[in-house]
């Protein structure tokens, strides 16, 4: 039977974060391995303030827990939480006390132990690609450790000589005061050994950069700017320390044809005096393939129509935005003789539009203006 998280820390439902913090800092000193080397129940009181910390301490686990108590926040179990509590709350105490190195060298280990950086790679990709979604090859660089020398930056045939200064412990201590403080030697910059010759495959580094081909799947709907995280992609770890992630920002190339707003394609597509006078089928190009579109019988210079469902993939998965296509009647030019003669008879035949009943207003408000 799990005991309530509250009652573990020993602070009320409705207390602040501030005494939620400061009841565990208490147990945590209280019961904390190092102090009590061998004691089983102090072992288990450390993990349990642990684990009640760890709920009560991120408010979103908080009002989980409080809704619906153990369950909420993963039930049995550590609810999420790394049972690896001694180097997960070492750090925790490091940050209330201020400096980390409270519970003796152990910590000062652990504190090398870095998150590799994240890593930044653009990418551009083609329009028709980020509608339909791709798989993109990517050669991303990547340091690790070199294989000739293990990591240690020193030739392998060369035997290394432990530090003078530091007598191989890689930490100077000195005196200042009532205190011992120890900084990193800086003859061997901590590694305690002396290298006598430089590895040659990394030229003392210690780290080679290769390359590394890495497949991505680019989801149907991004745009420029559109980010995909690749988790544990990016920089290797310090001693141990997990990757970081690499980030691929994404930028679409311009389509020649269509123009696209969000999930929407728009498109102009010109028509003959003809065609829209009289009405035509005509083709229009859509990113699935051409597609027939009938434009009535009167059909005015900038009439939009719309294709639903041929626009672009939406990326959270809502279906697909529209084509709007935009009508641009042309006006002929370089008239033949012939075209020239028809016209003429056309217009006489047609009626000016200022004589037109449903112009008369337009026209009136024109005769207003230059009078
Ligand atoms: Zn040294
Ligand atoms: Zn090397």
């Amino acid at each position: 039977m799990k005991r309530d998280y509250y009652e573990v820390l020993g602070v009320a439902r409705n207390t602040t974060p501030q005494e939620i913090k400061s009841a565990y800092r208490k147990l945590a000193v209280q019961y904390h391995p190092d102090r009590n080397q061998g004691d089983k129940a102090a072992e288990e009181k450390f993990k349990e303030a642990a684990e009640a910390y760890s709920v009560l301490s991120d408010s979103d686990k908080r009002a989980q827990y409080d809704h619906f108590g153990h369950a909420g926040v993963g039930g049995g179990g550590f609810g999420g939480f790394d049972p690896d509590v001694f180097s997960d709350f070492s750090d925790i105490l490091g940050d209330f006390f201020g400096f980390g190195d409270i519970f003796g060298s152990s910590r000062r280990q652990r504190s090398h132990v870095r998150r590799g950086a994240d890593l930044r790679y653009d990418l551009t990709i083609e329009f028709d690609e980020a509608v339909f979604g791709t798989r993109a090859k990517i050669k991303i660089p990547q340091e690790q450790p070199c294989p000739d020398c293990n990591g240690t930056g020193a030739d392998p045939s060369v035997e290394q000589v432990v530090c003078d200064a530091c007598n191989g412990h890689g930490q100077v201590r000195f005196q200042q005061g009532f205190f011992t403080i120890s900084r990193t030697c800086s003859a061997c910059h901590g590694a305690g050994k002396i290298i006598k010759k430089p590895c040659s495959g990394c030229r003392g580094s210690g780290r080679t950069r290769k390359e590394r081909m890495l497949e991505l799947k680019i989801p149907a709907g991004v745009e420029t700017g559109s980010r995909l995280r690749v988790s544990g992609e990016g920089e290797g770890g310090a001693n141990g320390g997990p990757a970081g992630d690499l980030y691929v920002v994404l930028s679409v190339r311009e389509h020649s044809f269509f123009k696209r707003q969000g999930d929407n394609l728009y498109c102009e597509i010109p028509v003959s005096l003809t065609q829209a006078a009289l009405g035509a089928e005509i083709k229009v190009p859509t990113m699935d393939g051409e597609e027939r579109l009938r434009i009535p019988e009167g059909t005015q210079s900038g009439t939009g129509f719309r294709f639903r469902g041929k626009g672009v993939v939406n990326i959270n998965g809502l279906g697909r935005g529209d084509q709007l296509v935009k009508v641009v009647v042309q006006t002929p030019t370089k008239l033949t003789r012939r075209q020239r003669e028809l016209l003429e008879s056309l217009d006489e035949e047609l009626p000016s539009p200022s004589e037109t009943v449903e112009n008369e207003g337009f026209f009136e408000k024109v005769r207003d203006i230059f009078a």
